[in-house]
């Protein structure tokens, strides 16, 4: 089944990194930094840190997107399991450990299921979760990056007497508005779901499991970190790098109602907010700076 709404978002995630890459390497960074037709050093440095974050960014992409999310196995039931916590799904027919969740869109069983993601149409789950995370980390460079350039040439623009003005620049100019808009929105966006997948891992707990107030047990922060992103922590970048297995014998239990730490996540909310805010501060104030 061809789900509509996924493939209008990740038509959408391709159409907006085109744009940052058509805009940015193929038309600003060869009118702004070039001098006698030569690529200054700021332009090739500008050049291969945009290209090597959107080819992580894509690449994280297509890995969310195309590969398993974790698929549970048909399994052999253990013998370990109490009766009373032996959970069996009647779609896919076979059993369904305590951190499974059906999915209805995927209609498959998901090993920690988190949610299904529109923008990688595909759920995220115990395989994919560091890919979608990944994802989040290289669109935030992109779209920071972006700003920088951005804000650079609009200082230049205002501050040196020559001004690069070619025909046909309207178009340019208002295509660079357009860009500046969408990546300060994109910067926002990836920056609340970092912190809402960063929350998740940390605490070794799905949004699927916080919904039904279940928890697994818990471990040490970095055990849940190497547990999602991989054991060598130069390889958490590496879209490539696969996490562990998922271990599909670990119990949940019922959260405990009040969460003394909830006031943290609050505030990493406002910190996202902030740093935000701070970044449309100093760009606006760069722009205005005549
Ligand atoms: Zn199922
Ligand atoms: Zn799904």
């Amino acid at each position: 089944m061809v789900d509509i709404l996924g493939c209008t978002f990740v038509a959408l995630t391709y159409m907006f990194l085109a744009l940052g890459e058509g805009i940015v390497v193929f038309q600003l960074i060869p009118l702004w930094f070039t001098k006698n037709n030569e690529y200054t050093w700021a332009g090739i440095f500008w050049m291969i840190i945009y290209n090597i974050c959107m080819i992580l960014a894509i690449i994280s992409h297509l890995k969310a997107l195309l590969g398993d999310p974790g698929y549970t196995p048909n399994l052999q039931i253990p013998d370990s399991i109490p009766l009373e916590r032996l959970r069996y799904c009647d779609r896919c027919s076979q059993w369904k450990p305590e951190r499974t969740h059906h999915c209805s869109t995927c209609q498959r069983c998901i090993q920690k299921m988190d949610h299904h993601c529109p923008w990688i149409n595909n759920c995220v789950g115990a395989k994919n979760q560091k890919s979608f995370v990944l994802f989040l980390v290289y669109v935030f460079l992109v779209c920071l990056l972006t700003l920088i350039i951005m804000s650079s040439i609009t200082y230049w623009y205002f501050t040196r007497s020559s001004k690069r003005v070619v025909s046909g620049s309207l178009f340019l100019f208002i295509a660079s508005v357009m860009t500046s808009i969408f990546a300060l929105t994109f910067m926002l966006f990836t920056a609340i779901m970092f912190w809402e997948q960063l929350w998740a891992i940390i605490h070794n707990q799905t949004e699927v499991e916080e919904m039904n107030r279940r928890i697994a047990p818990q471990k040490p922060i970095f055990e849940n970190l190497k547990n999602s992103m991989g054991i060598s922590v130069i390889m958490w970048w590496n879209p490539f790098a696969e996490p562990p297995e998922p271990d599909y014998m670990e119990p949940l239990e019922v959260q405990p109602k009040t969460e003394s730490s909830t006031w943290v996540y609050w505030v990493g909310y406002a910190v996202c907010g902030c740093v935000i805010l701070a970044a449309t501060f100093i760009i606006v104030k760069v722009i205005w700076i005549k």
